[in-house]
């Protein structure tokens, strides 16, 4: 048995590379491209001795980044602001076996985000993956239902009435949070010239949900432009920039509404699939995205949704 091929190599051995590292086979007179069919796919997924930090990784998707990464044998820093929440899974997740510690931090505070981001590379020698991912609901929209034919609009939630604070605070997190942890990220990623960074956007990046403040809306839709701009740069790096757009989840944003069974059936019959996301949904594209299988891929934004954004079927 061969050994399984080092993450981020191809698997092609013994046999003649092209400029590209792919081999060239074939009747004489025929060139082709090899299909690469020998190679073991799943070793791509390899994320073992993996550095990672998640922000927003006490609850939720952020959770769940942390939790696939590490059962997958990564080293995993959960960043959050919520330090109760965070204390307990970090204990629950080592008591299971994984490679998981807390670091208490605002994404607001860049400072100290620098510094957990900092602590944690320096822990694990190294730094390969960064989820930005916390974020924030914004609150009441201009409609006052999620779903169904009864969505009334709401006075308090209407432009005119928005207001400065409000505004900043989504902003904040769920945008300038993000452009601080991918800065943080991208200093140690660079001179080693390997990294995955991983953004939460939203479908709302590019469908208006009015139930929701419109700043959650602009937020993360600079966060999903943002991705491609800093793709673009890094990518001759070995670092490579992704975004996940997840779709309706229940998690504990927003009060943790999306535990209402009433919210989550009247959702779900707008959605082509009939069914709601939970957590676990996300863990096989949170690891696509953190680990050389994805290699080649940046700039990209997938979104996670069971068909909710593509419009309303039955
Ligand atoms: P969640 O509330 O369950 O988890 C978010 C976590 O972020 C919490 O642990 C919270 O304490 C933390 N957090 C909030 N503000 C923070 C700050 N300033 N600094 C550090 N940590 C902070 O919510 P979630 O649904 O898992 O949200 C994760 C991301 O997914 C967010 O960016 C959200 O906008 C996005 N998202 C969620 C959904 C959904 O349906 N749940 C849909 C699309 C996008």
């Amino acid at each position: 048995m061969p050994a399984p091929p080092a993450p981020g190599r191809d698997a092609v051995d013994g046999r003649r590379r092209s400029a590209h590292g792919l081999s060239l086979t074939g009747r004489p007179g025929e060139r082709h491209w090899d299909t690469l069919a020998r190679v073991n796919v799943s070793s791509r997924f390899d994320v073992s001795g993996f550095g990672v930090v998640v922000t927003g990784g006490a609850s939720g998707l952020g959770l769940a980044y942390g939790e696939v990464l590490g059962a997958h044998g990564a080293r995993v820093t959960l960043i959050d602001v919520d330090a109760d929440r965070l204390a307990y899974h970090a204990e629950r997740l080592r008591g299971e076996g994984l490679d998981v510690r807390g670091a208490v931090a605002d994404v607001t505070d860049h400072a100290a985000l620098d510094r957990a981001i900092d602590e944690a590379a320096e822990t694990y020698g190294r730094l390969d993956v960064a989820f930005a991912n916390a974020g924030i609901d914004s609150g009441i929209g201009f409609l006052g239902a999620w779903a169904g034919d009864a969505r009334p609009r709401v006075p308090e939630g209407a432009i005119e009435r928005y207001d400065d604070e409000r505004w900043e605070r989504v902003i904040d997190i769920n945008l300038n949070g993000i452009f601080a942890t991918v800065r943080a990220a991208a200093r140690h990623m660079r001179p080693r010239g390997f990294g995955r960074i991983v953004v939460t956007t939203s479908v709302a990046a590019t469908q208006v949900e009015p139930a929701i403040g419109s700043a959650y809306m602009a937020a993360k839709a600079g966060a999903r432009h943002f991705v491609r701009a800093t793709a673009l740069e890094l990518a001759a790096d070995g670092i490579m920039v992704n975004a996940i757009a997840p779709g309706f989840f229940v998690t504990n944003i927003g009060g943790g509404h999306a535990h209402s069974p009433a919210v989550q059936e009247a959702v779900a019959k707008e959605i082509p699939m009939h069914r709601v996301g939970r957590p676990d949904d996300i863990k096989a594209l949170a690891l696509f995205l953190a680990s050389p299988a994805s290699d080649y891929i940046t700039g990209r934004e997938i979104a996670i949704d069971g068909g909710w954004s593509l419009g309303r079927a039955d």
